[in-house]
């Protein structure tokens, strides 16, 4: 079983990373740990949308992320997450180029 939305909130994710930090947000990090971060907290606040369709009738094609109200909601998740994560990092501020992605 596959949660649908971790492809789906990685495109988010890179596409709101393409456009740079919104005017008044603190800065992204964007290290690999942050990331993740992101990612997880991202799908932690949403909604599972699992194929196959196991239950209660939760049969999601990935149809439904292409629609807008879907992708508005990733938007807001992935936003939401990268505050959090810019204002509150899991390492030092400055210290994510030497580390690298161990794991
Ligand atoms: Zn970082």
């Amino acid at each position: 079983m596959k949660n649908l939305l971790e492809g789906a909130v990685k495109d988010v994710y890179d596409e709101l990373r393409s456009r740079g930090s919104p005017p008044g947000e603190a800065t992204f990090c964007g290290c690999p740990q942050c990331e993740e971060d992101v990612l997880a907290f991202a799908l932690n606040h949403l909604r599972p949308r699992y194929a196959g369709g196991t239950r209660e009738g939760v049969a999601v094609t990935s149809v439904d992320l292409q629609r807008d109200q879907t992708r508005a909601e990733l938007m807001v998740a992935v936003l939401d997450a990268m505050r959090r994560v810019a204002n509150n990092p899991r390492h030092p501020a400055g210290d994510t180029k030497r580390r690298g992605a161990a794991g």
